[in-house]
C-alpha cells in the first residue's frame, strides 16, 4: 500500500556525521587526559635527548637533597644522591612502555580467543571459555605473583604477567560480542557469497568488534600500568639500579618519614598517568558507544527537555482539546541541533479524530511524543512553540503534573504491541497496572475493571484470557489489549501511532471500527497517525497531511480526499489501490510515475 511513498520522495539531507575523534574532543575531561597524556609520551619520548644526568648516576655526597632547592637537582634526588627528575623521565617511560606492550599483547592474544571461541561455538568455546575461566578464577594480582614467581623477577616477565592476567577480559568481551554477531543475516550473507572463515572473521566480524577492542584496551591500560608499577613496588619487576615508577616507589618507601619526597614524585606520577589514561578512556568508551555511556546525567530524562528562545504563542483554538501552536522539536548533537518537526500546528476538538499523515520519517512520531514530553531527550528538545491540553501550557507545566496528566488525560497506543508489552506479566496484570497508576482501588476490583476493559476491546472470554502472557496472543489481540490500558483511565485524548501497521488487512478493519465505536462512544479526542489514506478515510473527520517536519495541508477528510491542494498529498492519496481498481491501478502509477519524473526535471 505504502509502496511509493517510501522511495519517491526524498528526505531531506541529515546531519553530517561527526568523526569520532571530534566527538571525542567534546568532551572536556577526555581532552585534558589526552593532552596530559600526550605530553607525557612526548617527553618520555625525547628522554635521551633532553638535558638529563644519567639516571643511575650515584654521588652520595648529595643524598636526599629537597626538591626545588638547587637548580641543578629540580626535584631533588634519592638515597644514592641520583637525580629524581631523571629518574622519574627514565622510570615513567619504562612504565609507560610495560603498561602498552601488555596491553598490546593482551588485546592481541585475548581478542584472537574471543573472535574464535564466539564465532566457532560448540566445542571449541566450550574449551577455549573454561580455559579463560581458570585464569579469572584467580584473584589476578595472586596469579600474576605466581607467574613471576614461576618465571623469576624482571621487567620482561612482569609483562608477560601483567599480559596473560589481562588476556580474559579482552577474551570474554570480545567473545560476548562476537557470539551477538555470528549468526546475524550479513554473516550467513557472506558464508553463502562463498567467503572463508577467516576472510569472514576479518572483512564481516572484526570491523563491528573493533570499537570493544579499542574500548577495553582504553580502560584497562592505566590499570596495566598500575598493575605494572605494583609488582615492579614488590621487587618483581624492574631490578636495581633500572627506575621505573613502581620501583622508585618501593625505594622511597624505606625513607617516606625522613624524605617523603622520593616516594611522593613517582607516586604522583603515576596517579597523574593513570587519571589522564582512564578519562581519555573513559572518552573513548562514551565517543564509540554512546549507549554504554556511564553515569546518569545521560539517562533520558523523564519529560524532554524543553529549550525555548521565543515567547510561547498563544493559544488561538481555545476550544479544542488539545492544541500544538508552531511546535519545533529537534535533536541535538552536540553543539547543533537537527530539526525533525519544524513550526507544528494543529487541533483536535473535543470529539474529534484527527488523522496525521505523511511517509515514514516526516516527523509525526516526534510530534505525537512531545505532547507529552516523551521524546528521548537527550538528544530530543523541543526548541520552540506551545502545546496547549484544555488551555493548559503543557510545555511550562511542572514535570510531576506532566507525568500525572500521562495516562490520565493523555493516553497512547503505540504500533508495535509485543513490544510494548510486558513479557513476563499477564495481559490482565498489565491492564491492571495501567489501572492502579492512576486510581487507588484493592485487587479485586482492579481486576474487574481489567476484565471489564478487556471484554470492552472485544477480547473474547476476557476472564480467562486475562491470565494469558502476550506471547499467548495474537497481533490483533495485543493490539487490543494495548487499547484496553489506553482507556483505562477515561482520558480525554487518545493518540494512536500507528496502531494497525503491523498488522494484516482484515484485523486492521476490526481494530479501526472499534478505535471508531469506542471514540464515538466515549467522545474522546483521537489523534490518529499513519502513512494510508485508506486508513484516514475510513475513521478520521479531520486530516492534516505532514512531510519534513512540517504540516502542508489540512482539511476535512472528504475535501482533502475529494481535492486535494497540495502536489504531496496528491501522491498519498494515488498510492491507496481501490478494490476492482486493480487493472486501473497499474496505469494510474505509471502516470504518476511520469507526473514525477516531469517535475523532477523542472
Ligand atoms: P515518522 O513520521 O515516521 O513517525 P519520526 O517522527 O519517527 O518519523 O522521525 C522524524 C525524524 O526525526 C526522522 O528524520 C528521524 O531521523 C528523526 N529522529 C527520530 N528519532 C530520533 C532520534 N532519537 N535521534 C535523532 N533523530 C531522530
Ligand atoms: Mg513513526
Amino acid at each position: 500500500m505504502s509502496l511509493a511513498l517510501q522511495d519517491n520522495v526524498t528526505a531531506p539531507a541529515g546531519p553530517q556525521r561527526i568523526s569520532t575523534f571530534k566527538l571525542l574532543l567534546q568532551s572536556r575531561l577526555a581532552s585534558i587526559g589526552l593532552v596530559i597524556l600526550l605530553l607525557l609520551v612526548a617527553i618520555v619520548l625525547l628522554a635521551p635527548l633532553l638535558p638529563l644526568v644519567h639516571p643511575d648516576q650515584t654521588a652520595p655526597a648529595n643524598r636526599l637533597i629537597r626538591p626545588f632547592v638547587t637548580a641543578a637537582h629540580w626535584l631533588g634526588t634519592d638515597q644514592l644522591g641520583r637525580d629524581l627528575l631523571s629518574r622519574l623521565v627514565w622510570g615513567s617511560r619504562v612504565s609507560i612502555a610495560v603498561g602498552f606492550a601488555a596491553t598490546l599483547v593482551a588485546a592481541l592474544i585475548g581478542s584472537v580467543i574471543g573472535l574464535v571461541s564466539g564465532y566457532a561455538g560448540g566445542r571449541t568455546d566450550n574449551l577455549m571459555m573454561r580455559g579463560i575461566d581458570m585464569l579469572m578464577a584467580f584473584p589476578y594480582i595472586l596469579l600474576a605473583l605466581a607467574i613471576v614467581a614461576a618465571l623469576g623477577p624482571g621487567l620482561m616477565n612482569a609483562l608477560y604477567a601483567i599480559a596473560i592476567v589481562n588476556i580474559p577480559f579482552f577474551a570474554r568481551n570480545v567473545r560476548g560480542v562476537t557470539l551477538g554477531l555470528a549468526h546475524r543475516e550479513f554473516v550467513d550473507a557472506a558464508r553463502l557469497s562463498g567467503k572463508g572463515h577467516l576472510s569472514i572473521l576479518w572483512s564481516e566480524v572484526l570491523p563491528n568488534v573493533a570499537p570493544v577492542i579499542v574500548i577495553t584496551m582504553s580502560t584497562t591500560a592505566g590499570w596495566m600500568i598500575l598493575e605494572t608499577a605494583g609488582l615492579s613496588f614488590l621487587g618483581l619487576g624492574a631490578q636495581p639500579p633500572q627506575a621505573d615508577l613502581g620501583s622508585m616507589l618501593g625505594e622511597g618507601r624505606a625513607q617516606l618519614f625522613t624524605a617523603p619526597h622520593v616516594a611522593i614524585v613517582p607516586g604522583l606520577m603515576i596517579f597523574v598517568i593513570v587519571i589522564s589514561l582512564n578519562l581519555l578512556g573513559d572518552g573513548v568508551r562514551d565517543a564509540l558507544d554512546p549507549g554504554l555511556k556511564s553515569g546518569a546525567l545521560s539517562r533520558p530524562g523523564p519529560v524532554t527537555r524543553i529549550d525555548r528562545t521565543k515567547p510561547a504563542p498563544p493559544n488561538s483554538q481555545p476550544e479544542a482539546i488539545l492544541s500544538i501552536e508552531q511546535l519545533e522539536t529537534g535533536f541535538s548533537n552536540g553543539n547543533s541541533t537537527t530539526p525533525a518537526v519544524r513550526g507544528v500546528s494543529l487541533h483536535l476538538d473535543r470529539g474529534e479524530c484527527l488523522g496525521l499523515i505523511g511517509e515514514s520519517g516526516s516527523g509525526k512520531s516526534v510530534t505525537a511524543l512531545s505532547i507529552m514530553g516523551l521524546v528521548a531527550s537527550p538528544p530530543g528538545v523541543i526548541t520552540g512553540g506551545a502545546i496547549y491540553l484544555d488551555g493548559e501550557d503543557v510545555l511550562s507545566m511542572p514535570e510531576t503534573r506532566l507525568i500525572s496528566l500521562r495516562g490520565s488525560k493523555v493516553a497512547y497506543i503505540f504500533q508495535d504491541p509485543l513490544t510494548t508489552l510486558h513479557p513476563t506479566y499477564t495481559i490482565g496484570q498489565q491492564v491492571a497496572e495501567a489501572i492502579a497508576a492512576h486510581q487507588s482501588l484493592g485487587r479485586r476490583e482492579l481486576r474487574e475493571r481489567a476484565i471489564a476493559l478487556l471484554e470492552q476491546v472485544r477480547i473474547p472470554d476476557a476472564a480467562a484470557r486475562a491470565d494469558h502472557y502476550p506471547h499467548q496472543l495474537s497481533g490483533g489481540q495485543r493490539q487490543r489489549v494495548g487499547i484496553a490500558m489506553a482507556l483505562a483511565n477515561d482520558p480525554d485524548v487518545i493518540i494512536a501511532d500507528e496502531p494497525t501497521t503491523a498488522l494484516d488487512v482484515t484485523v486492521q478493519a476490526e481494530i479501526l471500527s472499534l478505535l471508531k465505536q469506542l471514540q464515538t462512544e466515549r467522545r474522546m479526542a483521537l489523534l490518529f497517525i499513519t502513512h494510508d489514506f485508506g486508513v484516514v478515510a475510513q475513521i478520521c473527520d479531520r486530516v492534516a497531511v505532514m512531510k519534513d517536519g512540517e504540516i502542508v495541508e489540512t482539511g476535512q477528510t472528504r475535501t482533502v480526499l475529494t481535492r486535494p491542494h497540495h502536489p504531496y498529498t496528491k501522491r498519498l492519496i494515488a498510492c491507496v489501490p481501490e478494490i476492482g481498481d486493480g487493472d486501473r491501478f497499474l496505469p494510474r502509477v505509471e502516470k504518476l510515475m511520469a507526473s514525477q519524473t516531469k517535475e523532477a526535471a523542472q
